[in-house]
């Protein structure tokens, strides 16, 4: 059976921080995916897996960039992640800031 009803709690993936190991998505299948042209893990949805499998995949995280965070954030923390520049993994694994370029005259 699917998890069903709505949490209190929303999962969120730091993706920055995300080594892309795939545990995640390998423990709650509903829930996490590995976002193809980053390689990194995603939230897909929120009620796709029981809070208990959510949260062992939660535990085999290496890095601890799953939470659980208030609904409210997840627009925000959304906002933060597409600040960054977040290279593909596999490739280079570097977060930078995103480069604003001065205009030429
Ligand atoms: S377990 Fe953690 S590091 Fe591994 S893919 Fe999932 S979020 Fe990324």
């Amino acid at each position: 059976m699917l998890g069903g009803k709505l949490r209190e709690k929303a999962v969120w993936v730091d993706e920055s921080a995300c080594i892309g190991c795939r545990y995640c998505s390998h423990v709650a299948t509903n829930t996490f995916v590995i976002e193809p042209d980053l390689g990194r893990s995603r939230a897909i949805r929120q009620d796709g897996d029981s809070l208990e499998l959510v949260q062992e995949a939660i535990d085999t995280c290496p890095v601890n960039c799953i939470h659980w965070v208030n609904f409210e954030k997840l627009d925000e923390l959304r906002l933060q992640l597409e600040a960054l520049e977040m290279s593909t993994l596999g490739k280079q694994s570097s977060v930078r800031p995103r480069r604003h370029f001065p205009r030429s005259r």
